[in-house]
């Protein structure tokens, strides 16, 4: 392996998404259940190559304490008077170079999140790159982009999956029909079907842990109850937003490879890292403009 190998470079968009390793999707794939075959249309996350109540409060008005350093306002710039109004737009910036491919952030997310099996809102994807005997790889963290112009919100029959003013793509689990056509919109992999699985054969008492996903606490998982039977993201852990704080995978990230906060701010971390030469966005090409932004 060569370092020459392991890196991005000018052009490249990853537009083919890279596979997941055998062994990490072995470990977060959906259990097969008794009698069955693990197999059920529409379970969401793409194939093997792609590898809440509505919010209480639909604002956008989380806190201006997240992010890395606290936002700085340039007195009389329109910019930022315009920006103020509009409220913080959250961006997430990934820093390649730095990821090591821990997964912690895809054990944190679960933990925080209380994913049952099968749902994983954030994964690491690794990519080959070059040819013998210059290659190398590089681990891709896949959350959902919070797309701004999102294909899984086109085609949502009944408006359950919207777009906030804080540029966070959620979902209100009260509307949800669950009838997938969001999974398949998805060009990322970035959504999940929730089939009521749980963790009971492995930790006791896993069915009453609690979801506080949105700032609502919806009580134990149920059958027949939301957000069992619906599609389920990650949201930027809009729940520790309205906390000020960041998102679990940006707090545990072992290589400090994650970067978020308020990109309409042009002081801001991730504002300046998505103006770097370095940086890009994953299947660019489709016109979909994540605000989660890669550095090469
Ligand atoms: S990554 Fe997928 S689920 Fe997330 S906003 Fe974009 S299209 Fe929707
Ligand atoms: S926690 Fe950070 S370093 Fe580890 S896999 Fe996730 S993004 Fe990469």
């Amino acid at each position: 392996m060569t370092p020459q190998g392991s890196r991005l470079h000018e052009g490249d968009t990853l537009a083919g998404m890279p596979e997941c390793h055998p062994a990490r999707r072995a470990l977060f794939a959906r259990r097969v259940p008794r009698g069955g075959t693990g197999e059920r249309p529409g379970a969401g996350g793409g194939g093997p190559r792609h590898l809440a109540r509505a919010l209480l409060d639909r604002s956008g008005a989380a806190s201006h304490r997240v992010g890395r350093r606290p936002a700085l306002k340039e007195e009389g710039s329109p910019v930022n008077e315009t920006a103020a109004r509009r409220g913080p737009q959250w961006a997430m910036v990934i820093d390649l170079q730095k990821c090591i491919g821990c997964d912690t952030c895809t054990v944190s997310c679960k933990a925080e999140n209380r994913t049952p099996p099968g749902v994983t809102y954030n994964v690491v994807l690794e990519m080959e790159l070059g040819e013998y005997p210059n290659v190398g790889h590089v681990n891709v963290p896949r959350p959902c982009m919070q797309c701004d112009n999102p294909p899984c919100v086109a085609v949502c029959p009944v408006k359950a999956t919207y777009k906030r003013e804080d540029g966070i793509v959620v979902i209100d689990h009260d509307r949800c029909i669950g009838c997938r056509y969001c999974i398949a919109a998805c060009p990322y992999g970035a959504r999940y079907f929730d089939f009521g699985e749980s963790y009971a054969d492995e930790m006791q008492g896993a069915d009453e842990v609690q979801a506080p996903e949105f700032g609502v606490d919806r009580g134990p998982r149920r059958p027949g109850k939301a957000p069992v039977g619906t599609v389920r993201k990650c949201t930027f852990c809009l729940h520790r937003l309205q906390r000020g704080e960041e998102p679990a995978c940006v707090e545990t990230c072992t290589g400090d490879a994650r970067f978020f906060g308020d990109l309409s701010d042009p002081h801001s971390v991730v504002a300046r890292l998505a103006a770097s030469p370095r940086a890009f966005r994953l299947k660019e090409e489709l016109g979909t403009h994540p605000r989660v932004i890669y550095l090469r």
